[in-house]
């Protein structure tokens, strides 16, 4: 099976290991606002968070992840990536990717590596503890990531009620 470009669909050449073709990539690394990205990760019809490497942080996310997660763009971009799947651990005093239990947190690796390598990761599977509104649950969560003009795409696959 050929790899298909994240936000067209465009069938990408099978070497690639960008998850955008050519002119989603371009279109991507010409966005130059908040507004413009905004605009870009609406366009992949999959729930999408776009990570910055320094500070790693939510650039933005598009409308499928907002609806997922329940939350406004406010309480998402700037945001550590925790904080928006409200993993349990993304609240305490360390914070997301610092505290002792995300030390072996797969998103957060596989979020690392594909800034590291450039190289995607695919089915990631996690299964977090997440605090919503007061009220603890568990969430079985995957989710995919590709490194594309210097930011990642976290793609979220599933985030289903345990
Ligand atoms: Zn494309």
């Amino acid at each position: 099976m050929h790899p298909h470009c994240n936000r067209c669909q465009a069938e990408l050449d099978p070497s690639s290991t960008s998850s955008l073709c050519p002119a989603c990539a371009g279109e991507l690394s010409a966005a130059a606002d908040v507004a413009a990205l905004r605009a870009f990760v609406d366009g992949i019809d999959a729930p999408v968070l776009l990570m910055q490497r320094e500070p790693r942080q939510v650039v933005t996310a598009n409308t499928q992840a907002l609806r997922m997660f329940g939350k406004d763009l406010s309480q998402t971009e700037g945001h550590r990536g925790g904080e928006v799947f409200d993993c349990v651990h993304a609240f305490t005093p360390a914070g997301c990717g610092k505290d002792v239990h995300c030390e072996s947190c797969p998103i957060k690796t596989a979020v690392l590596d594909s800034f590291a390598t450039g190289a995607p990761s695919g089915e990631v599977q996690s299964r977090l503890t997440v605090v919503k509104d007061g009220a603890s649950g568990l969430r079985d969560m995957q989710v995919s990531t590709a490194q594309a003009a210097g930011l990642v795409l976290l793609r979220i696959d599933r985030y289903d009620a345990v």
